[in-house]
């Protein structure tokens, strides 16, 4: 028989887990041809998430659990659930029943009868998000696709469903600082896309404040695109230029008409600018250079402290 994998990153969701858990298991015995296993990824949680992983093993052979030493963030529990799981299909999901369960059937369906080799949800509708938050997520969106090559979905989720192909080609890339939309499309592979309302929490709070949100932006840029190292360098070529101009400029009025000892203020007002200039271009290598630094030093994506095979 064919098996789903359902990875579940958690992330101090006791609340959420056993909902999550009631309507998982309704969905799954909808499928009357499949087996199923529930790979619940504790990252880290300081509530009673991890108790509730146990007890969820213990009564259900389908529940499988992996809990991280400390909070290693989604993206870091994503890996681990797909580098865990042994499906033929995998699915990614969220605790809170965002990611409705019920479109498991509609993503199975793409990827068996279709032909699609991932079946992935895309949000329409914002409903329920501060608006200046969909303000920036929208610019956000723009512009990562304007200087990436790699597409990234506005109001992509990263609950989805996968063949085995597709996982196995994802965990092939090794990095460390992971990026799961922009590795989805990276990959490639054809994508079928479900849009759907969006749907709030049921319980608990979001792990994201608006100022994570912004610093998880700027590191996917940093991850998929090299233009922000271009443009330091473009700005430096357009400053040489007028510079060029600049003194041609000087020195010709300087024959002609002589030379007043004038323009200290436009003087320092220049220097604060180019010197700006040259600021934000060296901290744009230096987000490069910590990135690069990190990927180098190769450490682990993540550190399992205990699994279902532990469990006493
Ligand atoms: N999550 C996680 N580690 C973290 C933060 C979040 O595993 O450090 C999990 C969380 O438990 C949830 C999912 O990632 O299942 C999405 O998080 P959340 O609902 O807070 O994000 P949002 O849906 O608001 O984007
Ligand atoms: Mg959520």
């Amino acid at each position: 028989m064919e098996k789903i994998s359902i990875i579940v990153p958690c992330y101090n969701e006791e609340e959420s887990i056993p909902l999550f858990y009631n309507e998982i298991c309704k969905i799954a015995d909808e499928f009357k041809k499949v087996n199923f296993e529930f790979i619940f990824v504790n990252d880290g949680s300081k509530d009673k998430t991890l108790d509730i992983c146990r007890d969820l093993s213990l009564n259900d052979k389908r529940v499988r659990y992996i809990s991280f030493s400390r909070n290693f963030g989604k993206e870091a529990a994503l890996f681990a659930g797909l580098e865990y799981s042994v499906g033929d299909y995998v699915a990614v999901m969220d605790a809170d029943l965002q990611d409705p369960p019920s479109l498991l059937h509609e993503m199975y369906d793409g990827i068996k009868n279709e032909g699609y080799d991932c079946v992935a949800t895309r949000r329409v509708t914002r409903k329920g998000e501060p608006p200046i938050r969909s303000f920036f997520a929208k610019c956000y969106y723009k512009l990562i696709n304007k200087i990436s090559k790699t597409e990234i979905v506005d109001g992509a989720r990263d609950f989805r469903l996968m063949t085995r192909q597709m996982v196995d080609s994802i965990l092939s890339l090794g990095e460390y600082n992971r990026f799961s939309k922009g590795i989805f499309s990276w990959v490639g592979f054809d994508t079928k896309w479900i849009p759907y309302e969006n749907v709030e929490r049921v319980a608990g709070t979001t792990s994201w404040s608006f100022w994570k949100l912004f610093l998880y932006s700027l590191e996917s840029i940093v991850a998929f695109s090299t233009l922000p190292l271009a443009i330091a360098s473009i700005m430096g070529l357009i400053f040489f230029l007028v510079s060029l101009i600049m003194i041609v400029v000087i020195v010709v009025k300087t024959l002609i008409i002589g030379d007043p000892v004038a323009g200290w203020p436009s003087l320092v007002c220049i220097i604060f600018f180019v010197s700006g200039v040259q600021l934000f271009g060296i901290g744009v290598i230096g987000q490069y250079l910590a990135k690069l630094y990190l990927e180098v030093k190769n450490r682990p994506i993540y550190i399992v402290k205990e699994t279902e095979k532990d469990r006493k």
